[in-house]
């Protein structure tokens, strides 16, 4: 039984339309589903990803519109790692990002830049990334990518590679990470782990000292993936390794469990089915508020707290028929 890499990245935005005109719009990520946090439906959960929302390749974001910006500290993730395929790709974003009025920083092998909220994001030439190929399973992931009318194919985001998270004891060894959930260990902090197709990069660092706070633009959690077939037994398998762990929740796109991690980083498990397409057309992902049944009797009291937000491929498709 392993994890099949990672599944997805929730984090936590002060305006959707902000972060919807960043990733959709800038990065040309598709804005796959529009929901509700299920736990507290009067907040967005917006779900970004390739053209289907591949698990690897999708970032959420909870709205709770105009939070303060928090500050990652120890036991929180403080960078994602998005993949692209060059550095010609890496040429074109810290063009594209400073064109849109992003701060982008282009440093050997990477572009840095935050987003609207201030999470930090680093574009990393995936392929050529050093450690990768050292495990025989080949050097890159399958791309995952969305189609956006300015971004060439192969320049675009082809997937999460990797996140790094602040803890005071970078280097120290955890059974959860390596015996219970098949990280392998690579030294200083650094882990990786391997599905049969993905792997993902995962990486301690020295944490700050001032404490973090949960806020916009900071990491509410990140999800690995699993075959359906194999959920309960994770959820077993990371109860009798003494860990607490949620019962299975069922987020409609897919199951899931959370427990935390050793240094406090809230882990959830998810599974790779059904998917996005299970309460709307392939073709017109993320363009309808979807609710799941519990709530959808809120639907019309939801509407009018709700802010908004367009999704930017319905958009383009009106602006062309105009
Ligand atoms: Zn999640």
């Amino acid at each position: 039984m392993r994890l099949e890499g990672l599944h997805h990245v929730t984090m936590i935005t002060g305006d959707a339309n902000a972060n919807v005109g960043f990733y959709a719009d800038v990065l040309g990520l598709r804005l796959v589903k529009k929901t509700v946090n299920f736990d507290q439906p009067d907040a967005y959960h917006l779900y970004f990803g390739d053209e289907r929302g591949t698990p690897g390749s999708i970032l959420t974001w909870f709205e709770f519109p105009g939070a303060p910006r928090g500050r990652a500290g120890a036991g929180m993730i403080h960078t994602l790692e998005l993949g692209v395929g060059s550095d010609a790709a890496l040429d074109f974003w810290a063009e594209r990002l400073a064109a849109h009025g992003h701060d982008a920083e282009r440093r050997d092998g990477v572009v840095r830049v935050e987003d609207p909220d201030g999470l930090a994001l680093e574009l990393v030439a995936a392929a050529e990334r050093s450690g990768d190929g050292a495990s025989g399973r080949g050097s890159g992931n399958p791309p995952l990518r969305a189609e956006h009318p300015e971004v060439p194919a192969e320049h675009a985001i082809l997937g999460v590679e990797g996140a790094r998270a602040y803890t005071h004891d970078p280097t120290a060894a955890h059974a959860l990470l390596t015996e219970t959930l098949g990280f392998t260990d690579q030294g200083g902090g650094a882990y990786r782990l391997d599905g049969g197709l993905r792997h993902v990069h995962w990486r301690y660092e020295p944490a700050p000292a001032e404490r973090g706070r949960l806020g916009a633009g900071t990491v509410h959690h990140i999800a690995w993936a699993s075959p359906d077939e194999d959920h309960l037994a994770w959820q077993r398998r990371v109860r009798e390794a003494g860990q607490p762990v949620t019962e299975v929740r069922d987020r409609d796109y897919f199951r899931s469990i959370y427990f935390r991690e050793p240094r406090g980083i809230l882990f959830e498990i998810a599974t790779l089915s059904p998917g996005f397409a299970i309460d709307e057309d392939p073709d017109h992902l993320g363009e309808e508020l979807r609710l799941p049944a519990m709530h959808e009797h809120l639907r019309a009291q939801l509407e009018r707290v709700l802010t908004p937000v367009a999704n930017p491929r319905a958009a383009r498709r009106e602006a062309a028929r105009a």
